[in-house]
């Protein structure tokens, strides 16, 4: 068994959050280590829809504009309800913030890699725990290759399935109990396609289709539906991830079934939802000594406000900005660079997650509650509950784009 000492701040997990966090210390001066456990730095998801407050956040990490030449602005959005024979019952439209593009993953992981100084992740690094040691008080870090890593400060960004919100003692992500499964595929059109730069979500029963143009070559869509049986079969095999799709739309118009037929077979993946009630973003502690976690390990949530990966960002800022406030500076001179050191006294570095978990409990809770009520409100077969659960939307949520006018402010 190795054991390696490594001291400062180490991230666990190298997705979304994970990278825009080491970002975020970075561009304060603090170094940090992103493990990741597999091979390449993935981007699981095809792509994300970036609204306001996510490109403040990007704004933030020095990168939104880089990325903005990656995908069109998308001017409107709108939602259509189905009838029978995928004939249009209802349109409305929907909101979209003032600016709502839709990233491609590995352009946003790309991006934020790119501005990370060499040798800040190591892939292959799968964690399996996280423990403190009593006598130094570093928390011991064990991959599965067996080395042990020693970090003052851990971070975990390691998604929905996350060890070290188990090790904080968190309790785990739950599924969705009702539309639980949802797929995500991209579609190139080597003639480019015709549809206009908008933002269509088509519900018919209990399936909903979301699309939304990249660029004008490229749409992204995703499908929910309520999980089958062979879903964790099916979902090892695009081929049969786009026949249960097709099967899915088959009442959808017609440019929706070819779409889903003619989509990119490599990117298509299904996934089983899992979120994090919303009482629990009030009731738990989020950090454990030096320890906390963030994105999904902290708030995951069901993709009903395509919100989980900008929450995730503003996490990234808010960490950073509390704990480079606490640490004094000082100038690395060979490497030329103004960098922090973490202060020995573990108390000071209490009080910077303490008063990061603070800042982002409550925005992270209503963002749970908003996408657990829209779940319901989709979900709920009685009219009279969706009356009730939509009564106490408009009640809690008199904007409905509230949660896009957030700023989680400068770094
Ligand atoms: C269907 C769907 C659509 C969505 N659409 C949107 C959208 O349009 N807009 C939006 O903002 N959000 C959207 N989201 C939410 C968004 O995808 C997530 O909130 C975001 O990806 C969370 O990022 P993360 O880095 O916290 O977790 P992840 O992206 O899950 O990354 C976790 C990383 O940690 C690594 N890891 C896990 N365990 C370990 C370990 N033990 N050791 C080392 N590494 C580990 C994983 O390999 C992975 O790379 C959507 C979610 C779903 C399910």
């Amino acid at each position: 068994m190795e054991n390696s000492a490594y001291g400062e701040i180490v991230i666990v997990g190298g997705g979304i959050c994970g990278l825009a966090t080491a970002l975020a210390l970075h561009r304060k001066g603090i170094r940090s280590l992103v493990l990741e456990r597999s091979e390449n730095l993935r981007a699981t998801g095809v792509a994300i829809i970036m609204q306001a407050n996510g490109w403040h956040a990007l704004h933030q990490l020095g990168v939104a504009s880089s990325l903005r030449q990656t995908a069109i602005p998308i001017q409107r959005g709108k939602l259509i309800l189905l009838s029978e024979g995928s004939e249009v019952e209802r349109e409305r439209p929907l909101g979209t913030s003032k600016e709502f593009r839709c990233l491609k993953r590995a352009d946003l992981i790309k991006a934020m890699a790119e501005n990370l100084p060499e040798g800040t992740v190591r892939t292959n690094c799968q964690v399996l725990s996280v423990k403190l040691d009593p006598v130094t008080y570093f928390q011991h870090l064990t991959l599965s290759n067996g080395t042990i890593l020693q970090a003052k400060v851990v971070i975990g960004c390691d998604g929905v399935n996350s060890v070290v919100a188990n090790m904080v003692g968190l309790r785990p992500a739950r599924f969705l109990l009702f539309s639980t499964c949802a797929a995500r595929g991209f579609t190139y059109y080597h003639d480019g396609h015709q549809f206009p730069a908008e933002f269509v979500v088509m519900n018919k029963d209990q399936v909903r289709l979301g699309r939304v143009p990249v660029s004008y070559n490229l749409v992204y869509w995703f499908i929910t539906r309520p999980r089958t049986n062979q879903d964790s079969t099916i979902s090892k095999d695009p081929v049969l991830i786009k026949q249960s799709l097709m099967d899915s739309v088959k009442d959808f118009p017609t440019h929706v079934q070819e779409m889903v037929k003619n989509c990119e077979l490599n990117t298509l993946n299904l996934t089983e939802l899992k979120y994090r009630p919303p009482w629990d973003l009030l009731l738990e502690n989020f950090r454990r000594g030096t320890v906390t976690v963030a994105g999904d390990a902290m708030h995951a949530t069901g993709p009903f406000i395509a919100q989980g990966g900008s929450a995730s960002l503003e996490d990234a800022v808010v960490l950073a900005r509390c704990l480079a406030q606490k640490m004094q500076n000082h100038v690395d001179k060979k490497a030329q660079v103004k960098e922090r050191n973490i202060p020995n006294n573990n108390n000071v570095i209490e009080e910077a997650l303490s008063e990061y978990v603070k800042e982002r409990r409550m925005r992270n809770f209503w963002l749970n509650l908003y996408s657990f009520l829209l779940e319901k409100k989709i979900s709920a077969r009685s009219l009279i509950v969706k009356v009730i659960i939509l009564t106490v939307i408009s009640v809690l949520f008199r904007d409905p784009d509230w949660h896009i006018h957030y700023r989680c402010g400068t770094l």
